[in-house]
C-alpha cells in the first residue's frame, strides 16, 4: 500500500470526509485483499475517533518542505527533532480508550465473566500456528468478513447464510446457531467424548472464547475449536459443507506439523502429552 501513497488514516479519506473513498485511494487499484485490510482498519476505530478525524480538518499535519510533522502539546514539531521522551510523554498523556471491538463483544456478551488478558492470549498458549492465532485475531476484533458485514459494505447482493440461506451470516450465526454448524459442533462434541476428553458442555461463549475451566485437556480443546472455526470460515469461502471427516484428516495434519516442530525444538514429550488422546485416531 505504501507504493500507492497509502501510508495514514488522512490517506483514506474523501475531501468530504467518507471513509475509504479518497482519490488516492479510489486510483490505486489496490488488490482485494489490501481493501478488506483497510476495511478491517477503518472498522477497528472507535466511532468517537470517526467522528473526530471526520469533523477535524486538521487531523493530519500538512507536510512542509518534505518534512513530517508531528503534534506535541499541541505545537508542531518536526518528526525527526522529537525525542523519544517526548513522544513517551505524549503518549501518557492520552486517555486510554477501550476497544470499540471489545465493547460490541460485551454487548454480545452480557454474562461474559473472563478477563481479556485470558481471551487475547489462549491462541498464544495453545499453539504456535500463526494462521489460526491470526484468525482468532480477527474474530475478537470483529474483522472476519461474515455476509451480513460484506452486505452493510455493498459488496454483495444479500446478507445470508452461504451454508442455510435462510438467517443472516452473523459471526455467531456463522459459527455456532446456524443449524449445519450445530451438527458439525455436536458430532465433534461426540468425537471428543470418543477419545475421552471429557467437556460439560461447548457453549457458543465456548467457541469464541475457548474452554477456560473443567476440561483436562484444556491446550489441545482449545487448539481443537480454534482450528475448526478457520475450517468453518474456509468451508464458507468455497461453500462446501464442513465434514467431521475432513476435519480430523486436517487436525492430523496439524498434529503432524507440531510433531516436527517439537521434534526441532526438543520438545516432543511435551507434544505428545498434549495429543496422547487423539493420536491413536491419528495413526
Ligand atoms: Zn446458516
Amino acid at each position: 500500500m505504501v507504493v500507492h501513497g497509502i501510508v495514514k488514516i488522512g490517506d483514506l479519506i474523501s475531501d468530504n470526509g467518507k471513509f475509504l473513498k479518497s482519490e488516492k485511494l479510489l486510483q490505486s487499484q489496490l488488490s482485494p485483499i489490501h481493501f478488506f485490510k483497510l476495511m478491517g482498519i477503518i472498522n477497528s476505530i472507535p466511532n468517537d475517533w470517526k467522528l473526530i478525524i471526520k469533523q477535524s480538518q486538521q487531523h493530519v499535519c500538512p507536510p512542509s518542505n518534505d518534512t513530517i510533522q508531528i503534534h506535541i502539546e499541541s505545537a508542531a514539531v518536526d518528526v525527526l527533532k522529537a525525542t523519544s521522551k517526548m513522544l513517551y510523554n505524549e503518549f501518557k498523556s492520552k486517555k486510554q480508550v477501550v476497544p470499540s471491538a471489545q465493547n460490541k463483544i460485551k454487548r454480545k456478551f452480557p454474562d461474559l465473566s473472563l478477563a481479556w488478558k485470558e481471551i487475547y492470549s489462549l491462541p498464544f498458549t495453545v499453539t504456535q500456528d500463526t494462521k489460526t492465532r491470526e484468525f482468532q485475531y480477527k474474530l475478537l476484533n470483529n474483522i472476519v468478513f461474515t455476509n451480513e458485514k460484506l452486505f452493510r459494505f455493498k459488496m454483495i447482493d444479500s446478507p445470508l447464510c452461504a451454508f442455510c440461506q435462510t438467517e443472516d451470516e452473523s459471526p455467531e450465526h456463522l459459527f455456532f446457531h446456524c443449524n449445519k454448524m450445530k451438527s458439525f459442533w455436536q458430532l465433534l462434541f461426540s468425537w471428543f467424548s470418543e477419545q475421552k476428553v471429557i467437556l460439560t458442555s461447548l457453549t457458543l461463549e465456548n467457541v469464541f472464547f475457548g474452554v477456560f475451566h473443567g476440561a483436562e485437556d484444556c491446550h489441545v480443546v482449545n487448539h481443537i475449536i480454534l482450528l475448526a472455526k478457520y475450517y468453518i470460515y474456509n468451508c464458507k469461502l468455497n461453500v462446501i459443507h464442513p465434514s467431521l471427516k475432513v476435519f480430523i484428516a486436517k487436525l492430523k495434519a496439524a498434529c503432524q506439523i507440531e510433531q516436527k516442530i517439537a521434534a526441532t525444538n526438543n520438545k516432543l514429550e511435551r507434544h505428545y502429552k498434549k495429543w496422547k488422546k487423539f493420536l491413536p485416531c491419528f495413526s
